[in-house]
């Protein structure tokens, strides 16, 4: 397994390495623009070829991205349709550049319309995005809180991954987090290893391209999707042993999206600890 954390882009893109190796990752995660911006950051060929190379030689060996909050790839309306569009495409364009495994996305969600409805128009734009880029994959990542949103459950996840265009540029990604929160058992061995069945049968195993690794603020079936630090929320340290150890999750890239220490995100000493749970489970 590789694990890493969610860093910042400030500075650059070479700069990401750089702050993933401080913080002893062997795969990061990043926005592919500022978060809470729908202003595109312009990278350029030579930003790309930078990255490749100082990559080259990085001990962080996967990179993903993530698409920013803003986005809704189900919303009806003409302008967040448009923006949501260019956004996505931009991401895909940074993920190509970059090298990136892919584009981890929240499906979207309903607002006042239907779930049918909704999906069709997320899959609509994203596949259109699909069709304006060459080879980076959509990544969908299983949700939790509202029930407004789409992808809460491996069956519509399925549905969104067929509906899209199939295996080929689509996978999933899994939130240690957002599946307590929905319910499942991500704490004990066996609990964990039925949740690898159900996703083997409904989505397939080899769809499965990233994990999230967030500790959660609350009870399990929560419904809230609150991260908490890797050991200090409701999963804890034994319940990523048994999450990390899972056998058919062990070639994935897995990053942190914690609070951290002082709210800015995991450090060294997190992904450290989160490394030890993986090596004691998998010993
Ligand atoms: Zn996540
Ligand atoms: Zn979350």
């Amino acid at each position: 397994m590789l694990i890493g954390a969610h860093v910042s882009t400030a500075g650059g893109l070479p700069k990401t390495l750089e702050r993933g190796e401080d913080l002893r990752c062997e795969a990061i995660q990043i926005f592919n623009q500022s978060p809470r911006m729908w202003r595109p950051t312009r990278y350029t060929e030579e930003d790309f070829a930078a990255f490749r190379k100082a990559k080259r030689d990085s001990p962080v060996k996967a990179v993903v991205i993530h698409m920013i909050y803003l986005i809704n790839p189900a919303t009806k309306e003409g302008e967040m349709r448009k923006k949501s569009l260019d956004s996505l495409v931009h991401a895909l364009t940074v993920g190509e550049g970059i090298g990136a495994l892919g584009v981890v996305v929240h499906p979207g969600a309903l607002k006042d319309d239907t779930r049918a409805h909704a999906r069709k128009r997320a899959v609509g734009l994203i596949k259109e995005a699909l069709a304006r880029t060459e080879s980076c994959p959509i990544i969908y990542e299983n949700t939790a809180g509202s029930p407004q949103l789409l992808g809460r459950d491996f069956d519509e996840t399925a549905a969104l991954i067929d509906a899209t265009g199939g295996p080929k540029r689509l996978g999933l990604c899994i939130d240690s987090c957002h599946l307590h929160a929905t319910g499942y058992d991500v704490r004990t061995p066996k609990g964990v290893s039925k949740l690898a069945d159900e996703i083997d049968s409904k989505v397939g195993l080899k769809q499965l391209k990233c994990l999230h690794l967030n500790d959660a603020r609350d009870e399990r079936g929560s419904n809230r999707d609150r991260h908490a630090s890797i050991g200090k929320g409701k999963i804890g340290r034994k319940g990523f042993r048994a999450f990390l150890g899972e056998k058919r999750f062990q070639k994935l890239p897995a990053v942190l999206e914690t609070p951290g220490p002082d709210g800015h995100g995991p450090d060294r000493k997190e992904v450290l600890l989160t490394r030890r749970l993986w090596r004691e489970a998998t010993k």
